[in-house]
């Protein structure tokens, strides 16, 4: 297939497009490069199964030649306000790319021909009030929160998503992606997995917001992917409707601060800071759908993904 991925410069985004090229596909990414970063695409420079093309996705896309599938990954996707590249810093832009810019990713699939797959999110359930999340529960979100430019900029990209499939009859798939970790994080993007290696390996004190008694569930990087692609080859019944996909070992974020310290032997104490507002109190998927429809499930335990995750992180220290 001919694919085109927004957001490719990204930290998914990017190992998305290495396992699409070793698949035999040939990619072309747009992406503004917002909060992603070059470097992450640097060694596939010269492929003539690879094309980069800058460009903003709120504001048009023009593809050239054939398109088979359109994979929309692009959103900045931390929720940190002390980060520039967090979406609190971003607000209009990130309505913007959840909406115009999965208005115009459909557009390009439903005059393509072409298979669709949405990056929606966990945060797509607010702070919720059932647990484990499975994908009936329709969530509990704050329209005007500090995180409702994120959260409901991906509520509105899976209804237009569902509008173009049951209207027009675009083939769509739709990811619920909860925390995903790993290697090619923006080490300054305040999310709690590079914000703490950073920290970590510079001797200094892990920031925890709160009282680090808020849970999330860990799943890494390789494990997703490996969900997204069987997500977007899935055929039959159920495949249209949102599917979860992470990994449901749930654990608090000061139990992920103590394992890092652990992990890279750093004795600072753990400093702790206001907590987020609406920051969700507890997070972990129900993979039950992703299991039965998909027959995946995550393999990589917590240790080894974060052992992979600090190595990658060591030069930047
Ligand atoms: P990221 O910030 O590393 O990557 C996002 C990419 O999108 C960047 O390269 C950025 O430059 C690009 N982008 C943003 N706005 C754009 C625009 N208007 N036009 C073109 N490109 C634009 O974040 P990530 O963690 O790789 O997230 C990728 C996708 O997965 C996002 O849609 C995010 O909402 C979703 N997601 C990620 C997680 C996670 O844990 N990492 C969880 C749930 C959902
Ligand atoms: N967090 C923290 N310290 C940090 C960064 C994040 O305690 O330096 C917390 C944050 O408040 C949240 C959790 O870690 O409760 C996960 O944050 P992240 O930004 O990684 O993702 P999300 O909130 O979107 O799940």
């Amino acid at each position: 297939m001919r694919i085109l991925l927004t957001g490719g410069a990204g930290f998914i985004g990017s190992h998305l497009c290495d396992r699409l090229l070793a698949d035999g596909h040939r990619v072309v990414v747009v992406d503004n490069l917002v909060t992603g970063q070059m470097s992450n695409l640097v060694h596939l420079a010269g492929r003539d199964d690879f094309l980069f093309l800058k460009s903003d996705v709120s504001n048009f896309i023009f593809v050239p030649g054939e398109v088979d599938a359109v994979l929309h990954f692009a959103s900045p996707a931390s929720p940190n306000p002390r980060s520039p590249f967090g979406y609190p810093a971003l607000p209009i832009p990130t309505l913007k790319v959840g909406a115009l810019g999965t208005h115009h990713t459909l557009g390009v699939a439903h005059s393509r021909g072409a298979r669709y797959l949405l990056a929606s999110t966990s945060e797509i359930y607010g702070d919720p009030q059932v647990h484990p999340q499975d994908e009936t529960y329709v969530g509990h979100v704050d329209p005007i929160g500090p995180r409702s430019v994120y959260d409901e900029a991906k509520r509105f990209a899976e209804a237009i998503t569902m509008a173009y499939h049951r209207f027009h009859g675009v083939d769509t798939r739709i990811a619920r992606i909860f925390n995903t970790y790993g290697p090619r994080m923006r080490a300054d993007d305040g999310r709690a997995v590079p914000n703490f290696i950073t920290q970590a390996l510079a001797g200094q004190a892990l920031t925890v917001y709160g009282t680090g008694a808020q849970t999330r569930s860990f799943c890494y990087i390789d494990d997703l992917i490996d969900g997204l692609v069987r997500l977007l080859a899935a055929e039959g019944p159920g495949v249209h409707e949102p599917v979860n996909l992470g990994n449901p070992n749930e654990m608090t974020v000061l139990a992920l601060a103590e394992r890092i310290n652990a992990l890279t032997g750093n004795r600072s104490p753990i400093r702790y800071e206001a907590a987020e507002s609406d920051d969700p109190q507890q997070r972990q998927p129900d993979i039950a759908r992703a299991r039965a429809l998909l027959g995946w499930s995550p393999s990589t335990d917590l240790d080894a993904g974060l052992r992979r995750t600090v190595d990658s992180f060591r030069p930047r220290a």
